[in-house]
């Protein structure tokens, strides 16, 4: 597990960059996250967020500032094939890691060289990290479980094998989206409860869902699982991910295979890809509940039990079309925590996601499913902030929701911070929902 701290992650360290270094910037020197960016018409290149400014690193690695040691590991990365470098495992992601630090510290020799293969983040546009390959959305946000839950079964809101499987299920990745993308309200089947039969129309109850993402680095041979011990080796890095879902569609085809529809029409992820090693300061012991089930023991080892939790703070801010009109910012809806809100690890996921065999690649990403803290404000859906529509929350400029609007901007934002660390961010994930096409 990528747990140790080394001179990457000194809160001493400073950048030359020396936007990295202002108090509140989601990109010091020691978070250094990967994602993909092109200047206008130009081809997409891999890049890494340091404050304001990318480093280019096909420019990096055409300037020869970093090490020769490194020169190998740059192939890829020069090429703007992330995935190529993913596939080359944690020991290649960390000396990278440690030769980019170096080369950014203030007083590095390397400056000189690098400082035009600087991009200002303002100029790019910013994609999809990677080629993502397969998407699995899990379900281990055990809160948000029981309250949807409760929703549909007052009695009986969590299923009996919630505390024995990580609950998942297989997703499209054709319809992921890169942040700033918008995206058109869908239609679907939708049938209300005294009707008859069913109707086509645009949803009537848009909704997002605050999830990360993990994205997998190197690959497992088909037949192989890969045990938990070793699980986080297969693990790149994370990212904020945003599944919206049409909560009408869903409560009418969800039966009996689970959601179809109603989640393949958009999803919307970060583009900076914050690394394993990047987050090393902010792990938490993973604890399960007095009294709740011991996982099997494929789901059990002792690392993951001590540092398996990641601390990331979560936020959820919504923006309306009237309140933009009116000059009012984005407004917070909802707070939460990946640590507090998960009921199931990273390596817990990777490993029972390979424990019948599955080979993962390098470019999968996994959702980890809606991270909605324990209290009711805490809530990473409408579904669960409006209690299932009947209690719409307030917003600044006199309005109400329920579900979302046309011209609704939903932004995430995740943050790791705690004494003794320089607090890291993941930028933002941001998409706003566009009229339901004409038919
Ligand atoms: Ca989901």
């Amino acid at each position: 597990m990528s747990t140790a701290l080394d001179a990457t992650h000194d809160p001493a360290l400073r950048s030359w960059v020396v936007s990295a270094n202002e108090p509140g910037c989601d990109f010091p020197i020691q978070n250094l996250p990967f994602g993909r960016m092109r200047v206008g018409d130009e081809p997409w290149r891999i890049g890494v967020a340091i404050g304001d400014q990318v480093l280019d690193l096909r420019l990096a690695a055409g300037a020869g500032a970093l090490p020769e040691a490194v020169s190998g590991l740059l192939v890829p990365l020069a090429a703007g094939d992330l995935n190529a470098f993913m596939a080359l495992g944690p020991a290649a992601r960390a000396a990278l890691r440690r030769a980019l630090s170096a080369a950014l510290a203030a007083g590095s020799e390397a400056q000189g060289r690098l400082s035009s293969c600087l991009v200002p983040q303002a100029r790019v546009q910013l994609g999809v990290a990677c080629e993502i390959g397969d998407y699995t959305d899990f379900y281990v946000g055990i809160h948000h479980a029981t309250a949807v839950g409760k929703l549909f079964r007052p009695d009986n809101p969590l299923l009996p094998n919630y505390k024995w499987v990580p609950i998942g299920y297989h997703g499209r990745s054709s319809t992921i989206l890169p942040s700033g993308r918008d995206f058109v309200r869908p239609s679907g089947q939708v049938k209300a409860a005294d009707a008859e039969a069913p109707v086509l129309r645009p949803t009537a109850r848009l909704d997002f869902e605050l999830e990360m993402g993990i994205v997998i680095g190197g690959a497992n041979a088909l037949g192989e699982p890969v045990p938990i011990e070793r699980a986080e080796d297969h693990v790149f890095g994370l990212t904020l991910f945003n599944d919206w879902s049409a909560r009408d569609v869903q409560a009418w085809e969800y039966q009996p295979l689970g959601p179809f529809l109603s989640k393949n029409f958009a999803s919307t992820i970060s583009p900076w890809v914050v690394t394993l090693e990047a987050l090393a300061p902010f792990r938490r012991a993973f604890t399960r509940p007095a009294g709740d089930p011991q996982p099997l023991p494929y789901l059990h080892c002792e690392a993951d039990a001590a540092a398996g939790a990641f601390d990331v703070q979560l936020e959820v801010w919504l923006s309306t079309a009237r309140m933009r009109q009116q000059g009012l910012g984005a407004h917070c809806i909802s707070r939460s925590n990946f640590a507090d809100a998960a009921y199931w690890t990273v390596a817990q996921m990777v490993a029972h996601h390979t424990v019948g065999g599955c080979a993962l690649r390098p470019g999968d990403l996994f959702g980890s499913g809606t991270l909605s803290g324990p209290r009711p404000d805490q809530a990473g859906s409408l579904l669960e902030l409006s209690q299932g529509g009947k209690q719409p929350i307030e917003l600044p400029g006199g309005e109400q929701r329920r579900f979302l609007e046309d011209g609704d901007e939903v932004s995430f934002r995740g943050v790791c911070e705690r004494p003794g660390a320089v607090r890291i961010g993941f930028g933002a994930c941001t998409a706003r929902v566009l009229p339901a096409a004409s038919r």
